[in-house]
């Protein structure tokens, strides 16, 4: 009476157990790549709180007074 027989695996076992293993760290892989992605895109290209100055077309703070990179007076944005 072997009791060790079904808690140690046999070669079939470990390459199934690698598989899904494998399988599973692809998804999470996956999964992580999506969401920085869309992180990426919403993050740093598009910021609620700027907006392209009128003049200079740099992107200026909705808050601002005036925009820092020409000069020119800007009414501050609502919203
Ligand atoms: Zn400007």
């Amino acid at each position: 009476m072997n009791l060790f027989g079904f808690l140690v695996p046999g070669p079939m076992e470990i390459i199934l157990g690698l598989l899904c293993l494998g399988s599973l760290a692809a998804i999470v892989v996956l999964v992580v790549v999506l969401s920085t992605s869309r992180k990426g895109r919403g993050g740093a290209a598009v910021n609620p709180n700027l907006y392209p100055c009128p003049d200079c077309g740099r992107f200026v703070s909705r808050q601002a007074p005036d925009c820092p990179h020409c000069g020119r007076p800007l009414t501050p944005q609502q919203d």
